[in-house]
């Protein structure tokens, strides 16, 4: 569904990015774990065409490499970025339909917007409140509801779970498996390896710049290398 091959992303003079090839596919949800500085977010902001590359990206078997971000999104590859970013002075409502602005098919956005709310019942009852008062855990299924809002077929997560209260925590990779049931395939990047690696199908760890490591989600949770660096020992 996604198929990244030998990314490499320089920012002036460091090399941020070394070689990184990732596949991601359909239906699943793959992870991308590392330490602060890892690389993980300019992996998701060079497939979402943010970033200057060099490298190769295939989306749904097409080359995206060299394509702008809206055609990217148009596409049905979709990034949520770090810190949520929603409009806190919008309200729910009003912040789910910014994410269907490249749609127009009106009956069909009425539909998606009743899909999102089934998922996420919370965000139907605030539908008037402004997003700035909604709780941690509530403004990352907004920016999950928002994203869904444009029907991608593959979302790209930058750290759903940062600044979120342990139970929160389990919340959101509770909302993110229900997601990818739906048929949602998912590229999640984190620092919470633990809850990463329970939920991912298959994942990746990142060390400055490099992959140096990958495996099914069971087998890196049960790694040596990857419990003492990752999870505490
Ligand atoms: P974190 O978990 O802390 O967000 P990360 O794994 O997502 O880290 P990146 O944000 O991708 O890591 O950063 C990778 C490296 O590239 C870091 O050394 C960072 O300082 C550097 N970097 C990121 N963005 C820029 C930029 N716009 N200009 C210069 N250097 C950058």
């Amino acid at each position: 569904m996604l198929k990244v091959e030998n990314l490499n992303v320089f920012y002036g003079g460091i090399h941020a990015l070394k070689d990184v090839s990732i596949d991601v596919p359909r239906g699943k949800i793959v992870t991308l774990i590392g330490a602060n500085g890892a690389g993980k977010s300019s992996t998701l902001r060079a497939i979402a065409g943010l970033v200057r590359k060099k490298g190769k990206i295939f989306h749904d078997g097409e080359d995206i490499s060299g394509a702008v971000p809206e055609a990217i999104t148009s596409a049905g590859l979709v990034l949520v970025p770090e810190g949520r970013k929603i409009f806190p002075h919008l309200t729910v409502y009003e912040n789910l339909m910014l994410g269907a602005y490249i749609r127009n098919d009106r009956a069909g956005i009425a539909e998606t917007l009743d899909w999102v709310y089934g998922l996420f019942p919370r965000l139907r009852e605030r539908a008037w409140q402004k997003g700035g008062t909604l709780s941690g855990g509530e403004q990352q299924m907004l920016a999950l509801g928002r994203a869904l809002m444009s029907r991608p077929n593959v979302i790209m997560m930058d750290e759903p779970s940062l600044g979120l209260a342990p139970l929160l925590v389990k919340e959101v990779f509770e909302i993110i498996a229900a997601v990818n049931a739906q048929g949602v395939t998912l590229l999640l990047v984190e620092q919470n390896a633990f809850a990463a690696l329970r939920v991912a199908h298959y994942a990746y760890v990142l060390e400055v710049g490099r992959i140096v490591l990958e495996g099914t989600g069971s087998a890196l949770l049960a790694d040596d290398r990857v419990r003492e660096a990752y999870l505490g020992g």
